[in-house]
């Protein structure tokens, strides 16, 4: 038996899957080949490694049981925190956004006294027409609200 051969028969022998020809081929092999042997010797080690790791795995329900074994109040806590925690930034958010609207218009209060009162409006969304009283669209509208009053 080649090396090779033996590399590839080493893993199913340590699990016990190879049929017997096969078996003794390679037991004949190892003997005389430092190098399989090793291999072998690793592998059983790996082996013996992994299976340990089996002893350590966790009981059917573990999981279960430590999560009904956690405090309903730590759990209840940390919820309230979070709703908490979502009312601050939502806060927050607000009032950066009317400290902008007011210090905007204070500023520009403050620049030209005469121009804040349009600014103010221009928050509005009545400045936005449908349509520009100039264009197509404005003269149609135009038509149409004055047919709507009669
Ligand atoms: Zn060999």
């Amino acid at each position: 038996m080649k090396c090779s051969k033996a590399h590839k028969l080493i893993s199913p022998y340590i699990d016990s899957e190879l049929p017997e020809s096969e078996m003794n081929a390679l037991e004949g092999h190892i003997k005389d080949c430092f190098k399989c042997r090793k291999e072998l010797e690793e592998g059983r080690e790996l082996q013996n490694l992994l299976s340990m790791a089996d002893i350590h795995k966790a009981p059917y329900g573990f999981n279960t049981r430590v999560m009904a074994n956690l405090s309903p109040e730590k759990a209840d806590k940390s919820s309230r925190f979070a709703v908490l925690a979502g009312l601050a930034e939502a806060t927050a958010v607000i009032m950066v956004i009317a400290f902008g609207i007011l210090s905007g218009s204070l500023v520009i209060k403050g620049a030209q006294p005469d121009r804040a009162t349009d600014v103010i409006a221009s928050l509005s969304l009545d400045v936005f027409d449908s349509a520009p009283p100039g264009s197509l669209g404005g003269v149609y509208l135009a038509m149409t609200e004055v047919r709507n009053e009669k």
